[in-house]
């Protein structure tokens, strides 16, 4: 077929790799101790590209460029709507750069091209078009108290963030943690994840382009247990966001508080449950539950990956959702139609392989895929399990990949409490036509977002996090905005309160 041919052969995408540096106070520098490390084509396994390799010193670097620049400004000190300018400008710029940034994106994470192109790319002048236009809509309120005071409340930045990026979205997570920290008016200092270092460079450079200030954006590539490690225990860091595992989550929360207390919000793990009622029209079910889980090689925090289907059209939904994952076309990225390229490393790879093993072992019954596709590359062969119990080990923890669990339930009340049932709390699908299901199911489900009749739904004003061990604090929206400020309050006696 042509996927396994493309495959075999690579696209040689036209991109020079020109940002390899860590950038510290608005330059690109080598790291302290001249140490580099690979980026990994995940298409063919070789490297792309050798990257600074940041460590403690380069974040002590950092951290005191990002506490210059909010200390003395002036971004902390300019005027909301000259900051909202230079994010304006900054979208336009990402615009201009799409290609490049698209193509950065695939090349080092092996997601689908028109993908990068055509959701993530645009998705970062989105959001930054977004949090520009809250950046002088942000204020404090006056409140009454009892006795003769004036009382007011000021909204401040609250100083130097640190935030820690994964590699399933390196442009969109990057986009969610830098836009409303800019647009408040905090400095940072932000590691990207060791799978996926380029394309953050090339949009700090364009924010420098657009008019960012020298300090206030630091992005320092390399490892966890290093780099992330001296962000999260950092005594001058003011504030942590953090997306990754529930693992690490728990490790940097016990840094932040360990050292100076620093507050920190947390976007983890997931294990989401895909309800799908007996009223349900089939098709598009089995296409909905098909893109909930399987969207960028299943490497989504909220990936749909328990599939519940009412018994009623349990046979003909697995026949059917069977056929649909052979459909689905793999191959490199680059190439037009492909839906789904490589698993990102090599690290990932085996860890999927090990679950689909697991799957088989525990007796979960295989329907279609369970390998290797191709020779060359991590892809892996869309894969369902049906038949999946909840105290398997493939319904319980998160597999990250292209693996769909089915199982059949017979009572709403039932699948509630099965779905309930799971440390994680991110996200969940509801497909149904039932107007009475999907208002008991909004309810009922204990998760930060409910999808009902769709799924993967990004938009700017959205919020997104998890309840339980999916972390806490919400990005995107509004509710992105508190993370990132102090409320202060001012309080001064009324002189004459009988005027
Ligand atoms: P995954 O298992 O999906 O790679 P991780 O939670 O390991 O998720 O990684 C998410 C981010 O956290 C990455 O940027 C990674 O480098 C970073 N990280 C990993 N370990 C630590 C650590 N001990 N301290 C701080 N950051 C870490």
């Amino acid at each position: 077929s042509t996927s396994a041919e493309a495959v075999a052969e690579p696209i040689k995408p036209s991109i020079s790799i020109g940002l390899t540096n860590l950038l510290i106070n608005g330059k690109f520098v080598e790291a302290a101790s001249g140490k580099t490390f690979p980026t990994i084509d995940p298409r063919t396994e070789e490297v792309i590209a050798h990257v600074a390799e940041g460590d403690v010193e380069d974040v002590n670097r950092a951290v005191k460029a990002a506490r210059k620049a909010f200390d003395h400004g002036p971004w902390p000190k300019m005027t909301p709507y000259q900051r909202s300018k230079i994010l304006l400008k900054f979208a336009d710029k990402v615009e201009e750069h799409a290609d490049e940034l698209a193509t950065l994106e695939s090349l080092d994470s092996g997601k689908p091209y028109e993908q990068s192109r055509h959701i993530e790319v645009p998705g970062v002048a989105r959001l930054f078009r977004y949090y520009a236009g809250w950046a002088d809509k942000i204020h404090g309120l006056t409140m009454p108290a009892d006795g003769a005071y004036a009382v007011q409340t000021l909204h401040e930045p609250i100083g130097v963030a640190g935030q820690i990026i994964p590699w399933n979205f390196p442009l969109l997570m990057f986009t969610w943690k830098v836009g409303p920290a800019l647009a408040c008016g905090n400095t940072i200092v932000l590691k990207t994840a060791e799978q996926t270092p380029l394309s953050a460079l090339l949009v700090g450079k364009l924010l420098h382009e657009a008019g960012l200030p020298e300090g206030v954006l630091n992005i320092v590539s390399g490892f966890g247990p290093t780099a992330g490690a001296a962000i999260a225990s950092h005594m001058d860091i003011d504030k942590l966001a953090f997306t990754g595992s529930t693992e690490v989550g728990k490790i940097v929360s016990q840094a932040a508080a360990a050292s100076n207390l620093k507050p920190v919000t947390l976007e983890l793990g997931g294990k989401s449950p895909f309800i799908i009622t007996e009223d349900s029209d089939i098709d598009h079910a089995v296409e909905l539950s098909h893109f909930a889980l399987f969207f960028n090689q299943g490497q989504c925090c909220c990936a749909g990956s328990r599939t519940f289907v009412h018994e009623s059209i349990y046979d003909e939904f697995l026949e059917k959702a069977k056929a649909r994952a052979l459909r689905r076309v793999v191959g490199d990225p680059f190439q037009k139609g492909v839906e789904q390229g490589p698993q990102v490393s090599d690290e990932q790879f085996d860890k999927v392989m090990g679950y689909i093993k697991i799957g088989q072992e525990e007796g979960a019954r295989l329907l279609t895929g369970g390998e290797r596709f191709g020779s060359k590359g991590y892809y892996i062969k869309p894969t369902i399990f049906a038949d999946v119990q909840d105290g398997m080990t493939i319904s319980k923890e998160e597999i990250f990949g292209p693996v769909q669990s089915i199982t059949k339930y017979k009572k709403l009340s039932e699948v509630i409490e099965r779905a309930n049932a799971s440390p994680y709390g991110l996200a969940a699908g509801v497909f149904t036509k039932n107007l009475d299901t999907a208002n008991t199911l909004s309810r009922a489900l204990r998760v930060g977002t409910v999808w009902i009749n769709c799924f993967d739904v990004f938009d700017a004003a959205i919020p997104f996090g998890g309840y339980k061990m999916s972390g806490h604090g919400r990005e995107k929206g509004v509710y992105s905005l508190n993370n990132y400020l102090q409320v202060k309050a001012v309080v001064t006696p009324i002189r004459d309160p009988a005027w």
